[in-house]
């Protein structure tokens, strides 16, 4: 037998026993046990597991536990502090949404640009901004540290540079996004999910150089606004290999 200390965050701690949840457990185990058959024996569910550190350091659920490891557990959305991690991550979160503030206009139109789900409005209070975050599983991004800290909060991220490029590489960094990104996916202006659409059904719109050289066009069913892969696209494109690529 060897002893093994665990800890489990947030949702995570949905499945576990009340004297198991929020705290370090000390526990005997046999030898040669993974941390994925662990988890299973505790009865969670392997694919809510986003991260697992131990002794600090990201290991994947077939590490195999040795006497003294202490092990921490995050699920898929994890709900602590990101600012409070120093580890990379060594897969990145799926499907990340956020809520921003209204100070981060420019980073908003960079994630959507990148195809991230990204709620933001000038309008949103900051008990509004709360509950959305809450209600949808969005990280929410505040250049104010006391909004990201709030007690109801799960999932907040505070954004500590004041220029817009710089945020979404730290955010790019921090959560290890940068393979993520999916581009001409999402409209810039209302965050709708774009839709591919015929040119025959555009073709009154354009301007006529674009409608001799683009043949692939996509719509925001919402505020109508079309989209092809010139201009914007290449630019998105270079965007990121200019800079997302080389921030890890
Ligand atoms: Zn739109």
């Amino acid at each position: 037998m060897i002893q093994v200390s665990f800890r489990f965050y947030e949702e995570l701690n949905n499945y576990l026993p009340e004297e198991l949840r929020q705290v370090w457990v000390e526990s005997n185990i046999e030898t040669k046990a993974s941390i994925g058959e662990i988890i299973q024996s505790l009865g969670i569910p392997p694919d809510e597991i986003d991260l697992v550190l131990v002794n600090q350091q990201s290991k994947s659920l077939d590490y195999l536990l040795q006497d003294g490891d202490r092990v921490s557990i995050f699920p898929v959305f994890e709900s602590f502090d990101l600012s409070e991690m120093n580890q990379l991550r060594e897969k990145p979160l799926r499907n990340p949404s956020f809520i921003l503030d209204v100070h981060l206009g420019r980073l908003c139109k960079y994630l959507r640009m990148l195809g991230w789900d990204t709620l933001y409005s000038n309008q949103y209070t900051p008990e509004q901004m709360i509950e959305l975050s809450l209600q949808e599983k969005r990280i929410l991004l505040s250049r104010s540290i006391q909004l990201t800290r709030h007690k109801q909060l799960t999932h907040a991220w505070w954004v500590r540079s004041s220029n817009p490029l710089e945020q979404l590489k730290d955010l790019v960094t921090r959560l290890d996004l940068s393979s993520q990104a999916d581009p001409l996916t999402r409209c810039l202006n209302c965050n709708n999910k774009l839709i591919s659409i015929d040119k025959t059904e555009v073709v009154g719109r354009l301007e006529d150089r674009t409608a001799k050289y683009y043949s692939e066009f996509f719509v925001c069913r919402k505020c109508d606004q079309i989209y092809w892969k010139g201009s914007h696209y290449e630019n998105m494109v270079k965007f990121i290999e200019q800079h997302l690529q080389t921030v890890n």
